[in-house]
């Protein structure tokens, strides 16, 4: 059986998605079915934005994704209207064609991000009408999805393709390494091929009562052998770890892998304080950049989003890592549930006292989302109504409203007289805050 992995547009088309180059291994280890993969996102990038991909060999390559940002978002917006309005999107013709020619008796179809869902459910449709079966997978996948094809994990779509004929494979211990070889390096606007990679199941903390993140599995830590296969396999001099979090251990451990291979890395983690005594070795070990979650100045905001950390530990981790080199990148959440205006304020006032260790700053709004411990337990955080708002093809917008502290339209407010503020303090170029993984590449003048 040939199965075709297919990943839909639209998002930031910087790197190979690791979902499809996992996925085929993984299928391929486990079963005689062949697996071909396309990366129609970025396929679709090249046909509709040639001209950011040459500007990308020649000028300087954060005002080329700064053009790039502003005109893909509103080609997105377009063509996302289009479908919800049943006209036809950009280029649907051409993906279709692309599907055609690789005569796949399946298409399964990997959701990583809410965004590819418009033009993924036109493809879905339009292949089911010729006939051809779908399989769905992934974060992203929505009820509307979900209602045109069946959705698999990794384990369930085995167990699908044995009642199609394959045949599985006895394997005693699977080592997960993604295969980035079926993906052009040249369909990838980025300067040099960034791969990524996860080196364990889900977030081992799992307790930040706003999160939706992390998948609800046992934490297992991947071994070692699987990160040296996936870096001798795939060439890899720059890495982006997917992980939600890595503990202090798994830090250290990896660490000395990277250095061996050279390998400069990024990856996401807690300012814990804990970690104060490893960060100079991590980056001669090649750690060039990382995203803190701090996510707010106040300590009592802190505690009630049980974050594990304290503003005055996140001051000294920040003041740290930018001693010893690291790129400082900021997660910051404004207006959880009972957050008052002047715990909003200490967030920006820590932003300011400490900007000389911060390079940039990514900001969020509070939302209230399904799966998140606040959404389980409205009450405890002074939520007092929430109702759901339809949409034709994106999940619900779920709303609330607030027993005190400031409302979501009133942060918003907030956030947007302060932004100008937050930006004068970044030292590297705003837009890196949506390509984040192009901090690896980036040399201060
Ligand atoms: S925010 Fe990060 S550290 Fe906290 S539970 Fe989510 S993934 Fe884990």
């Amino acid at each position: 059986m040939k199965i075709l992995i297919i990943y839909a547009p639209f998002c930031a088309p910087t790197m190979m998605p690791y979902s499809l180059a996992s996925m085929k291994h993984f299928v391929e280890t486990h079963s005689d079915a062949s697996v071909t993969c396309l990366d129609l996102n970025a396929y679709f990038h090249t046909l509709q934005f040639p001209e950011f991909y040459k500007r990308l060999k020649k000028e300087d390559y954060a005002s080329v994704l700064e053009d790039f940002d502003k005109t893909s978002r509103a080609v997105y917006a377009e063509n996302n209207k289009k479908i919800v309005h049943g006209e036809e999107a950009a280029f649907v013709p051409e993906l279709m064609e692309r599907i055609l020619q690789e005569k796949a008796d399946l298409v399964a179809f990997s959701f990583v991000y809410n965004s590819q869902c418009f033009y993924g459910h036109v493809l879905v449709d339009a292949l089911l009408k010729r006939g051809i079966p779908c399989v769905l997978g992934g974060p992203a996948v929505t009820d509307k999805l979900h209602a045109l094809a069946p959705v698999f994990s990794e384990k369930g779509l085995l167990d699908y393709l044995v009642t199609k004929g394959v045949v599985l494979k006895e394997i005693k211990n699977y080592v997960a390494v993604p295969d980035f070889s079926p993906f052009p390096k040249e369909n990838y606007l980025s300067k040099e091929r960034i791969i990524s990679l996860k080196s364990s199941s889900t977030c081992f903390y799992k307790q930040c009562t706003f999160c939706t993140h992390f998948a609800r599995v046992p934490y297992a830590e991947y071994s070692l052998e699987h990160i040296r296969e996936a870096l001798v396999k795939n060439k890899a001099k720059y890495v982006y770890f997917i992980d939600d979090m890595i503990s202090k251990n798994r830090l250290l451990e990896i660490g000395k892998l990277m250095e061996e291979f050279s390998v400069q890395w990024w990856c996401q983690l807690r300012p814990t304080e804990d970690l104060l005594d490893c960060l100079e070795l991590l980056s001669q070990q090649g750690l060039r950049s990382v995203c803190w979650g701090v996510e707010s100045g106040n300590q009592r905001i802190l505690d009630l989003m049980k974050k594990g950390t304290s503003v005055e530990g996140a001051k000294k981790v920040l003041a740290e890592s930018k001693r010893v080199g690291i790129i400082n990148m900021l997660y910051m959440l404004f207006a959880f549930p009972t957050e008052t205006k002047e715990e909003f304020l200490a967030s920006i006032d820590f932003l300011e006292k400490n900007k000389k260790n911060i390079d940039l700053v990514s900001t969020s709004v509070f939302g209230l989302q399904r799966g998140a411990k606040v959404y389980d337990d409205p009450q405890a955080y002074g939520i007092l109504a929430v109702s759901e708002r339809e949409r034709t093809l994106l999940p619900g917008v779920i709303s609330y409203t607030v027993e005190k502290g400031l409302d979501n339209e009133e942060a918003r407010i907030l956030l947007k007289n302060h932004v100008k503020q937050i930006k004068r303090l970044e030292k590297l170029p705003h837009v890196f805050n949506y390509f984040k993984e192009q901090t690896l590449l980036w040399k201060s003048s």
